[in-house]
């Protein structure tokens, strides 16, 4: 059976000032995002579906609306679903000192753990803006990162990775391309290289590939792939997407249809990362 993933990089209305086009703030969308993690939630209900949620540390800080989304946090682990941490307000992390990024790995895991209670662990970290997407030990370049490894340890996806690890994490999502399967495709990363991205472990810590990102058709040709080879699929999805544009959320519906589908025939389970990645090293 195909496993699918879906990971919703939750960036919480936070973001919205330190990351995102912080002068195009609308207070309307902070609060369109929090309702739509309730659409996600029960879609997850009708698919029988275990998500993961990559929530912007500070979002579990106790602060005042609509920056405090504790109870939606706790809403999430209570249906189950994976809290995994995405920062803790959403850095480059390319530019960030080495302080700083031990910080943001160690303060965000604390509160969303601290959120949750009952011992949760945070073992998940996703990316803020999918950077640093250059990894030098694996000869893979991006220069989008902005800034360069081993000056900045956040430079390079094995330089976060060392932090992650020393923090107690076990996986980090990534999307990189080294040097040769640049060089070997250069008209741009052919779909099905992209959908078959392989997860990578290396000393028990494991690297998540990113195989889609939201939920137009691209994604919709990446499920049917990954069902007809057997294949597991990593889904990335932003809950803050929804209310950008009307047709992202119709995406969305069209999407859990067509998933819909393929769980009543029993060809496709929807599952949270960690679930996954325990199956894949006990066999459970
Ligand atoms: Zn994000």
């Amino acid at each position: 059976m195909t496993k699918l993933m879906l990971v919703w990089d939750y960036d919480t209305p936070i973001a919205r000032i330190t990351a995102t086009k912080p002068y195009n703030y609308v207070f309307e969308a902070c609060l369109e995002e929090e309702a739509n993690v309730n659409l996600i939630l029960q879609s997850a209900r009708e698919l029988g579906a275990k998500y993961t949620f990559a929530v912007v540390g500070f979002g579990a800080e106790k602060s005042v609306a609509p920056f405090d989304v504790r109870h939606v946090v706790q809403k999430i682990a209570a249906e189950g679903h994976e809290v995994a941490s995405h920062s803790w307000k959403h850095e480059w992390l390319p530019f960030l000192t080495p302080y700083q990024l031990e910080k943001t790995v160690e303060r965000s895991k604390f509160i969303l753990e601290d959120c949750i209670g009952d011992n949760y662990q945070v073992k998940g970290f996703v990316l803020p803006h999918d950077r640093p997407m250059s990894w030098y030990s694996k000869l893979a370049f991006s220069a989008g990162d902005r800034a360069v490894y081993p000056v900045f340890p956040g430079a390079s996806i094995g330089g976060v990775a060392g932090y992650l690890q020393k923090h107690n994490y076990r996986w980090v999502r990534v999307n990189y391309r080294p040097l040769w399967q640049k060089l070997a495709d250069w008209n741009g990363e052919s779909q099905k290289l992209r959908f078959n991205r392989q997860f990578y472990s290396s000393g028990g810590f494991h690297f998540v590939p990113e195989h889609a990102m939201e939920f137009g058709q691209n994604t919709l040709d990446a499920v049917q792939w990954a069902v007809k080879h057997n294949k597991p699929l990593v889904i990335a999805g932003h809950p803050g997407a929804f209310s950008f544009r009307k047709e992202n959320l119709d995406n969305f519906k069209r999407f859990v249809d067509v998933v819909g589908n393929h769980v009543n025939k029993k060809e496709i389970e929807l599952t949270t990362i960690s679930d996954y990645l325990n199956l894949q090293e006990h066999g459970r």
